[in-house]
């Protein structure tokens, strides 16, 4: 990170810089823009600009501004390291020779500096790299604490003047992020050379650049994945014949996802670039892609945009996006474009770190070839199609190159840097106006704060979340005495009618009390918009014109982490008591000494780490609630002997868990909670949406065997090695079938995902295997079903419940497909069924969670049926004959006959038998034997709480979470995801009671009669 120095020695640096800026401004401005054109006396390197006329397909997929490289006599340029040019065919570096690379340059040219800005989870280094004039570069820490007062305007008494002065003569910051997709290769090479150019020519376009502002560089964002995917480029060349291995593993844990983590701050390289791009007071942030032909700017986005942006940005989206096509279409390049198809809602996307910091967020889509071959494209209609946002587009087909990859890149990110350099004036007022925006936010469009408070009974996750707002760079404060605070009336939910006929009284606003060491999120602050907008909740209209949501459409973290968020608009809450709070610690702690302690069970993920952490101690759950001392403890509470009060006090220290010693163990019912043996499972489909479930259970300390499909499949004895086996959500190709089969292998050759001098990166600290196609097959299916049959539970979510319902691992529980059901990662409700059932410990009636589009489960009583909704019985009328609607019917001649009632349920219980069908059915599940639904999904008007839920209807009321008793074991289906994206804190004890509680998850189970 670049760091902080005197500011006092920088002062003076400054104030010459500014004159120095105001001088080179004055003789800029007359005479309009300069020529995107090399100068006529700027040396040139001829064998490296003759092999880039070579490299590029067709002369018309390059610009006047890279179609020639610029001589210099000490710096080297991208070959020295390459031993060809940036974006020759088969030539992929590593995230280390570009690395080399820019520190060559920095040895070469006092223009350019490298920063290391931290680690990736493997350990691999981030950098990025300051191209600027050397006076920009001597001053840059003097010119950032200038930005800084622009970035925080309380800093200068939010004073425009003030503002003026500094906008006038600072240099802003463009940021720019290459390669986190890895399979996307372009970048790093086309980052190389534009670091070059940006340091050695002089001609004025260029020059202009380069003494205006400062270019910041992080090459390869996602470095793990970087250095797999050279090693599958190396195998395929190698290899040229055969088929090469599909980048299963990109970072440690998630693969596309990585560009979804800007809200949780889950992984590391979101958290490196956050912290450089709010270190740096950097103005813009622009993430390169590539996926659509030929450069998608898709900063310009489609609707609906995120409400928490301000338009300020939103017109500056508009202003750089079609000033970028204009001057690439200018150039002559086809297939340049903004808007699309791209929707602005989700703020997950690495980019949109800027959008939510006060910055503008940009990201290019442009054509890669997913390595260095030149290949021949043909694209689809839809690709090639002129629209009126696409005048000039990409050809149907063409011969492409990564070199022409690199043109589009380089010239896209050169014309947009100098376009912004002219215009810097402009943009760095406006982020003044918008972080000055944020900052008057209470007295604007509110609200004023949120306040988080100090008697949530789920601490541990309340200062988890508080942790996450404090990475995006939030100020956290404390109340130093009780408070209350006026909340606004809540709306009527009765009709007008019915209003006026019980002639009730309008709502009215009501008062709430905050106890002392409550948390505010003071909304008067310059990062309040990310607090705001993560805090809030959405609403994505069914009838929005926009009917396929690029990604999330609700994602409130209040609900989704299980903890109390309350949005106070009264501006008075500003004035209570309060002191900043700079580390989060969840109060924990041990209150006296005994023999035996309890805890209470509030569903806090921390019990599970608790757990593991005390291996040696003996810990027992209540099965009901009980009282001891005057306290209230909840079904679940952990009851620990053979641990020390030091020994306790330790392993909770900082989880927010408090332990209360007890005389004596309480008179209820308790089992033992025992550090289950977990076996996690992955497919080699897709490892990404069990990515998020490791680093979950990495974080909480919960100890796994990480193993394939292919080794179940292996392990006729899973019961001697694991008590639990977690199948998380497969993702991609998770069809039943391709979980059986996994990739055709009739044909092809073997996909080996290891290690060898070739791949030394591939398997990092992941799994390995000689070849990636086969899957469970049936063996598997058989060793997984002995599994559950001899006592181990199966733990499934989403894809998996499906696959193990469908391979009849599970009895009673069906899967219904949606007809009009729309959900998009939204956030909906549930509603506790069985409150006895282990699954259920320190939960709530009531608990947000993470759902996309179901699957929907129903029960059935009898085995092999298949039971959908059952609107029957409503429906039915009566038949045709005598007398009313509601009358019987008689027949002439003898007495009338009652019909008998049917036996009635509700869709989240398991259908009551009728007579007939109990006769000699062996297909009849005993009641032992039926499912057992925890949680189901909320009436359909409660189930949308954040996001889309249209027609949800189809699975409000069916189950959400069930456990299926099979053999001696279980299966425990979810429909809904409990982990996820580093945002569901809330739903992952459902699936930690399933573990720890794995030898007594029938605890509390009330059986039918019959
Ligand atoms: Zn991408």
């Amino acid at each position: 990170m670049i760091r902080n120095e005197e500011i006092r020695t920088h002062v003076l640096r400054c104030l010459a810089l500014f004159l120095f800026l105001s001088v080179a401004g004055t003789a800029a401005l007359g005479d309009g823009e300069t020529a995107p054109a090399r100068d006529a006396k700027q040396p040139v390197d001829d064998a490296y600009t003759a092999k880039i006329k070579k490299y590029t397909t067709q002369p018309f997929f390059t610009s006047p501004l890279v179609d020639y490289l610029p001589a210099s006599k000490n710096v080297p340029t991208p070959e020295a390291v390459l031993g060809d040019v940036a974006g020759a065919p088969g030539i992929l570096p590593y995230a280390e020779d570009v690395y080399k690379y820019m520190r060559l340059l920095e040895k070469a040219s006092p223009r350019v500096k490298v920063f290391s800005i931290g680690k990736t989870e493997e350990g691999r280094e981030m950098i990025a790299v300051a191209v600027s004039s050397p006076e920009n570069l001597k001053n840059l820490e003097a010119n950032r604490a200038q930005l800084a007062k622009l970035a925080d305007p309380r800093t200068i008494k939010l004073d425009d003047a003030e503002a003026d002065r500094i906008v006038a003569q600072a240099v802003p910051v463009y940021y720019i992020t290459g390669t986190i997709h890895s399979p996307e290769t372009g970048a790093p090479t086309a980052l190389m050379e534009l670091a070059y150019r940006l340091a050695v020519d002089e001609s004025p376009y260029i020059r202009e650049i380069r003494d205006g502002m400062i270019t910041l560089i992080t090459p390869v964002v996602e470095v793990d994945g970087r250095d797999r995917m050279v090693d599958i480029y190396h195998w395929h060349l190698s290899h040229p014949k055969d088929f090469y291995p599909p980048l299963i593993y990109w970072g440690k844990y998630v693969a596309h996802d990585n560009n979804r983590d800007a809200m949780g701050v889950t992984l590391k390289l979101t958290e490196n670039v956050l912290n450089t791009y709010v270190d740096q007071k950097a103005q813009v942030l622009h993430d390169l892609h590539e996926s659509v032909p030929y450069l998608y700017d898709n900063t310009a986005g489609d609707g609906p945009f995120n409400a928490w942006v301000d338009p300020i940005l939103t017109d500056e989206w508009e202003m750089i996006g079609w000033r970028n096509v204009s001057d690439m279409t200018k150039f002559g390049m086809p297939g340049v474009f903004t808007h699309g198809v791209f929707d602005t809602w989700s703020p997950g996307y690495l980019m949109f770190i800027a959008a939510m910091h006060n910055g503008i967020s940009r990201l290019y889509e442009t054509f890669g070839n997913g390595g260095a071959d030149t290949l021949p494209r043909t694209l689809d209609a839809d690709e090639y199609s002129r629209t009126w946002y696409r005048q000039n587009p990409p050809l149907p087909k063409v011969l492409w190159s990564q070199r022409d990859n690199n043109n589009y890149e380089q010239t896209g990110l050169l014309t947009s840097l100098h376009y912004f350099n002219e215009n810097k004036r402009l943009f760095l007022k406006n982020f003044y106006l918008k972080a000055k925006r944020s900052v008057t936010k209470p007295g604007a469009e509110g609200p004023s704060a949120y306040v988080l408070p100090a008697d949530d009974p789920r601490l541990g996750s309340q200062a988890e979340l508080l942790r996450v707002l404090q990475k995006q760079a939030v100020e956290i404060s404390r109340s130093t005495a009780a408070f209350s605070v006026t909340l606004p009336a809540k709306k009527s939910t009765k009709s007008k009618k019915d209003a006026k006929d019980a002639k009730d009284t309008p709502p009215a606003p009501t008062t709430r009390e905050f106890p002392a060491g409550s948390y505010i999120v003071r909304m008067d602050q310059p990062y309040s918009r990310i607090a705001d907008a993560l805090l809030d909740y959405q609403y994505w209209s069914p009838d929005d014109p926009q009917k396929t949501p690029y990604d999330d459409t609700g994602w409130t973290f209040g609900e989704l982490f299980g903890v109390q968020v309350t949005r106070v608009v009264d501006p008075k809450v500003l004035d209570v008591a309060m002191e900043r709070v700079k580390e989060i610690r969840a109060p924990s702690g041990v209150s006296g000494e005994a023999t035996i302690y309890a805890i209470n069970n509030n569903a806090e993920p921390s019990l599970a780490t608790l757990r593991y952490k005390l291996h040696d101690a003996s810990i027992e759950a209540a099965e009901e609630p009980f009282e001891s001392g005057g306290k209230k403890f909840s079904r679940g509470s952990f009851l620990i002997r053979n641990a020390t009060r030091a020994q306790l006090n330790d392993a909770i220290s900082n989880l927010g868990l408090q332990a209360t010693p007890v005389s004596a163990m309480p008179s209820v019912k308790t089992h033992p909670v025992r550090a289950a043996r977990i076996a996690f499972v992955h497919t080699w489909l897709s490892t990404q949406a069990e990515g998020w479930w490791r680093i979950a259970l990495d974080n909480l300390g919960v100890p796994y065997d990480y193993i394939s499909t292919q080794t179940i499949s292996k392990a006729s004895d899973l019961n001697a090695k694991y008590d639990v086996i977690l199948f998380p959500p497969v993702g991609f190709f998770s069809g039943p079938t391709a979980i059986i089969n996994g990739m055709p292998s009739a044909w092809g050759n073997p996909l080996p995902w290891k290690n060898t001098p070739e791949t030394p990166n591939l398997v990092g600290k992941n799994d390995s295997t000689d070849d990636m196609r086969p899957g469970l097959g049936w063996e598997g299916v058989a060793n997984l079903q002995n599994f559950v049959a001899k006592g181990g539970v199966l733990l499934t979510a989403t894809d998996t419940s499906r696959f193990a319902l469908s391979i009849g691992l599970a009895d009673g529980v069906s899967v219904g497909n949606a007809q009009k059901m729309k959900i998009v990662g939204s956030v909906v409700g549930t509603r506790l069924v069985d409150g006895a059932s282990p699954i259920a410990y320190g939960y709530d009636e009531k608990l947000s969670a993470y759902c996309d589009n179901g699957p929907i489960f129903s029960l059935s009583s009898v085995s092999g049926a298949r039971s959908g909704r059952r609107l029957g019985a409503e429906s039915r009328t009566r038949p045709t004959g005598r007398g009313t609607m509601d009358d019987p019917d008689f027949t002439i001649g003898r007495p009338g006959t009652e019909v008998p009632d049917e036996p009635k349920s509700e869709i989240w219980e398991n259908p009551l038998l009728t007579d007939e069908q109990l006769h000699n059915n062996f297909r009849v599940i005993p009641p032992a034997n039926r499912a057992r639904v925890i949680f189901r999904y909320a009436d359909s008007k409660d189930l949308l709480i954040s996001g889309l839920v249209e027609g949800g209807d189809e699975i409000a009321q069916h189950p959400a979470v069930v456990d299926v008793p099979t053999g001696n074991g279980h299966v425990v289906l979810f429909s809904i995801n409990p982990v996820y994206r580093g945002e569901t804190r809330g739903t992952y004890s459902l699936v930690l009671n399933t573990i720890l509680n794995f030898d007594s998850l029938n605890a509390g189970r009330k059986l039918a009669e019959k």
